[in-house]
């Protein structure tokens, strides 16, 4: 007969894992939360509505808005890191709840410069990094004066609230550039021009710091970009030298740790055709550049994310393919007819090695609804495929002519 030995068992108690509030319920908080529940935390979002990507998905959801100093205290009782999944929660009221004793990752001293995209430009200027030039605009002769210098079209943007090109205009001359100004001013919003770089193409450089200081980076990715937004990355970043590689990771190390940036960040930069690298922005959380890692790293944006911000040792950011594309299922002007999900059936069918991504949004035209990412080996043919099974999952055409009916 055999005897087991007994040994009482504990059950898993996860009021002893940590709890970490993220702010906002969008597509970041949602795949925040997958990483969470592989770590055994749990991850409580304040999303303005219940239908919100992350709110469909996590137990703990407080209703509120990132602006209401209230709602934001409700999200932070008990919380071992308090987080976010978008840039706009005020700083004075981070401030306070740090006052509170709530851990804020990353601190706001940090996050002023991903929120402002004026005192960004200034800090990165002072810290000598390349950057286009800039300048603060008051007023239309402002704008006038600096593209009449740095020339036409010129970059208009919003110093605060601008995402996926909301907020950045490319006005071809005075006329064009008058109303938008006027309007812009009048309604409170600060503005700021940039003189619009010739790029060859985008890059972004993640990383990820602890509070303890380590950091670690992802291989550079080029992010294509249409209608303002990213629509396609490739991972690594296609003929770009080691050196330059090194730079820009070097560059967003740097950076985090001047800064003192805690979780992931991502340094968008534009590369000129003459090889230089200029940063656009910053953002300090987890980032579209980032989405790839779900599945092509060994370990993810989000996971890496939850690490840094609970001050735990970081994960290996080794890839795990010579290449993996990323395509964005953005919403066709008008939704098909065919469900979501038999669209997932036939994509699943016809490439069944494609990671699929969805963040339970409608369709809306060039909505963010998901992802896909596919490994590979050759950057051509791994991207060709992922771009195709994007836009089969957005529009239910298949780029290449392919019917299922006649095959
Ligand atoms: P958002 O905050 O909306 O992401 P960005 O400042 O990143 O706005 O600008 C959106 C896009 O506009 C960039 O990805 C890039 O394609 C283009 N852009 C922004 N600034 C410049 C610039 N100075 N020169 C050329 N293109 C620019």
């Amino acid at each position: 007969m055999t005897t087991w030995c007994s040994v009482s068992a504990r059950s898993f108690d996860s009021s002893a894992m940590p709890t970490v509030t993220m702010i906002g319920g969008g597509q970041l908080a949602r795949m925040t939360h997958q990483a969470a529940i592989a770590l055994g935390q749990r991850l409580r979002v304040l999303a303005e509505r219940p239908d919100d990507p992350a709110a469909q998905v996590t137990p703990e959801v407080v209703l509120g808005s990132h602006d209401d100093l209230a709602a934001l205290r409700k999200a932070a009782v008990g919380s071992h890191a308090l987080t976010f999944d978008h840039e706009h929660v005020p700083t004075e009221h981070l401030e306070a709840l740090i006052a509170e004793g709530v851990n804020v990752q990353p601190p706001p001293s940090a996050l002023i410069f991903a929120q402002d995209k004026l005192r960004m430009r200034r800090k990165l200027a002072e810290l000598g990094v390349p950057i286009p030039a800039y300048t603060e605009v008051n007023s239309v002769a402002d704008a006038v004066a600096f593209a009449d210098e740095h020339g036409w079209p010129f970059v208009l943007k919003a110093v605060r609230g601008g995402y996926d090109g909301r907020g950045v205009w490319m006005p071809a001359d005075a006329a064009e550039a008058a109303p938008i100004i006027e309007d812009q001013l009048a309604h409170g919003v600060s503005l700021m021009a940039e003189a619009k770089v010739d790029l060859k193409r985008e890059l972004s450089a993640m990383v990820a710091r602890s509070p303890f200081g380590q950091a670690a980076a992802w291989p550079v990715v080029e992010t294509v970009q249409r209608n303002g937004q990213c629509a396609v990355v490739i991972a690594p970043a296609q003929d770009l030298s080691a050196a330059k590689a090194t730079e820009a990771e070097s560059l967003a190390l740097r950076l985090a740790a001047e800064l003192g940036v805690t979780g992931a960040m991502a340094v968008e930069l534009f590369e000129t055709h003459s090889g230089d690298l200029l940063v656009n922005e910053l953002a300090m959380r987890p980032h579209n550049s980032g989405h790839w890692g779900m599945d092509g790293a060994c370990t993810g944006q989000f996971e890496q994310h939850l690490r840094a911000v609970l001050d735990y040792p970081l994960g290996s950011t080794r890839p795990l393919a010579p290449v993996t594309v990323m395509a964005n299922i953005l919403g066709a002007p008008e939704a098909p007819e065919m469900s979501m999900d038999e669209r997932l059936h036939h994509l699943s069918a016809r490439i069944p090695e494609a990671k699929v991504h969805l963040y339970g949004k409608g369709e809306r035209p060039d909505r963010k609804i998901g992802h896909i990412n596919i490994l590979g080996d050759d950057p051509a043919e791994t991207r060709e495929k992922a771009e195709r099974a994007a836009h089969w999952m957005s529009h239910a055409i298949w780029t290449d002519g392919w019917d299922h009916h006649n095959d």
